[in-house]
């Protein structure tokens, strides 16, 4: 049985670029007769807010999506709320750093921030670790560690990861693709990868769809499996989500863009599904249509690799 999932962070509303991946998640699992989970990724306590994923899971439900388990829906899984399942979190670091894939990282922030100006590269979620404290010696570590609290690194493999994108196709991450990365941050908190690793995991997820952004994310995804002995799901990586202006979509537009403004402005869901639909190739004429219409015939097939652009037209359909 195929399972998919919505994995939100509740720390700001939901804008058209999440509702477009929310929709083709949906629409991947409905499609073929497999589940929906609904996860709340709330492991980032003083940045996600409770009134934010309930309504997260309100504009969800509003523009005609469901869930088979969810935070409001008990399954076999529970809880649906990273903040509730600290402790798989913890296992799995332990097991991690017992097996000698982890290591304390003691840079400070703005030994961190000088790295971005070197020539590593950057990911996603910042600039590419050079891997410093990877070789400090025992006597070093416990130097350093009187006088601070270390990050966790993942050390990444010396072997890089082939997989193959349902979207982007073929991909090749060379080795150490994104540095070693932060799997439990000084204050504690379990890093982004892990908790996402161990819960699709441990949820049975085999098919994850999320946004472009996240595809360098994936080989520091494909080596945490590896090292946690765990079956990685396929991957499928649906393109950004533009402004008319060519932008990202981001908090700038997000106040025009997101589902609570297009609600307050009368705007149907059927408006906002149709609009997402024709964005990422799934109908040809801009119109109004219920989610539910477009699971027969859905393929990943049509779905673009290319950025896709909320253009003015689209804007104009959503508003009229
Ligand atoms: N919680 C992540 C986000 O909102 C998505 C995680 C994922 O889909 O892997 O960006």
């Amino acid at each position: 049985m195929k399972r998919g999932r919505f994995a939100p962070t509740p720390s700001g509303q939901l804008h058209l670029g999440n509702a477009r991946t929310a929709l083709l998640a949906w629409l991947d699992m409905r499609s073929q007769g497999g589940q929906m989970v609904l996860r709340m990724e709330d492991i980032d306590k003083p940045r996600s807010r409770p009134e934010l994923a309930a309504q997260i899971m309100d504009d969800l439900r509003w523009l005609g999506l469901d869930w088979d388990e969810g935070p409001d829906v008990a399954g076999p899984y529970v809880p649906y709320v990273q903040s509730g399942r600290e402790e798989l979190y913890e296992d799995a670091f332990a097991r991690l750093l017992a097996d000698g894939r982890l290591y304390p990282c003691y840079c400070s922030r703005a030994e961190l921030l000088s790295m971005a100006s070197a020539p590593h590269g950057i990911a996603s979620e910042g600039p590419v670790y050079p891997g410093t404290c990877r070789s400090l010696s025992a006597a070093e570590r416990e130097r350093r560690a009187a006088a601070k609290k270390p990050s966790y690194r993942f050390a990444m493999p010396a072997h890089g990861f082939h997989y193959n994108d349902a979207v982007c196709g073929r991909q090749y991450a060379p080795p150490g693709a994104g540095g070693d990365f932060v799997v439990r941050r000084a204050d504690g908190i379990i890093g982004y990868q892990l908790a996402v690793v161990v819960d699709d995991a441990a949820m049975g997820i085999t098919d994850v769809l999320r946004g472009h952004d996240l595809l360098d994310s994936t080989p520091r995804q494909l080596a945490l499996y590896e090292a946690l002995g765990l079956p990685a799901p396929r991957f499928a990586h649906v393109p950004l989500v533009l402004a008319a202006d060519g932008e990202r979509l981001a908090k700038r537009h997000g106040s025009a863009f997101s589902l609570a403004a297009l609600r307050a402005a009368g705007t149907a869901p059927e408006r906002v599904v149709g609009a997402l639909a024709f964005l990422c190739g799934l109908i040809d004429k801009l119109q109004p249509v219920p989610a539910r219409e477009l699971t027969a015939g859905f393929t990943l097939a049509l779905v673009p690799r290319e950025p896709v652009r909320l253009t003015n037209e689209i804007a104009r359909f959503l508003i009229s």
